[in-house]
């Protein structure tokens, strides 16, 4: 199974930031982990240039690959740039930009014609925690947003309870695992014994501190970081934590 740290610098970050990104680079050429560092648009092609040891994404993309979308970025735009990663359906785009299963559906289908790997993400929010709906959520939001999808090489699963992302909280490990291990036996159910193979990523509020004893749950295989992606200080001891992890 391969490993995955993923950084979402949301929007954040100018062209003096990345020095972060070079830094993390060659800090970590020659890692068994595969990290992803997903600047804004604006920093994509210069991250390209000077991260060569790492993987540079983009934290989205529009359903169509030209047109008349008057501040959108497509798959054929992302693959002109080399690009390898795309974040789809993160919380903040369902929720702030209305973005439905069906619409995280389309753009995964866009991606992977262009043969970008797929971050998808899903979580719960508060009220569907509090109201024990958080396994059927996600799975109402896993057999949507795959619909369309039979070739799951490049997919990616970003678990991340709304609830958690940014606000210094985190499920319990024994949360993590359950939520983990049901999000493994959805993707078996719908594809077979291959989605073994689909990295399942945890992300909300990991730190250098919590990353370790994270990564020990069956089923984590790695974490989408928000906050603490935006330094090497803060990123580094996330990758370090779940290098040469077996
Ligand atoms: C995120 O938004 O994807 C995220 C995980 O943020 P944070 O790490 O800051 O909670």
């Amino acid at each position: 199974m391969r490993k995955i740290v993923a950084g979402n610098w949301k929007m954040n970050g100018t062209r003096e930031n990345l020095v972060e990104i070079k830094k993390i680079s060659d800090r970590f050429s020659g890692s068994d982990v595969d990290i992803v560092i997903c600047p804004p648009f604006t920093l994509l092609s210069a991250a390209k240039e000077i991260a060569t040891n790492i993987f540079i994404g983009a934290q989205n993309l529009h359903v169509e690959n030209s047109g008349a979308y008057t501040g959108e970025i497509s798959a054929v735009m992302l693959e002109d740039l080399s690009v390898t990663h795309a974040i789809i359906g993160h919380s903040e785009r369902r929720n702030e930009y209305g973005e439905t299963n069906d619409v995280v559906a389309r753009k995964v289908t866009t991606a992977l014609k262009k043969k970008l790997n797929v971050i998808l993400c899903i979580g719960e929010s508060e009220l569907e925690r509090n109201e024990n709906k958080t396994l059927s959520v996600l799975k109402e939001q896993i057999y949507g947003s795959l619909k369309d999808i039979t070739d799951i090489e490049n997919i990616i699963v970003a678990y991340e309870p709304i609830w958690a992302i940014g606000t210094g909280l985190t499920p319990s490990l024994a949360e993590i695992s359950t939520t983990h291990d049901s999000i493994r036996l959805n993707l078996l159910e719908m594809y077979g014994s291959s989605a073994s193979n689909i990295p399942i990523l945890y992300g909300g509020s990991v730190n250098g501190l919590n990353a370790s004893e994270i990564f020990s749950v069956a089923n984590v295989n790695g974490a989408l970081v928000g906050g603490a992606s935006l330094s090497f200080d803060t990123f580094s001891p996330i990758v370090k934590a779940i290098e040469n992890k077996t």
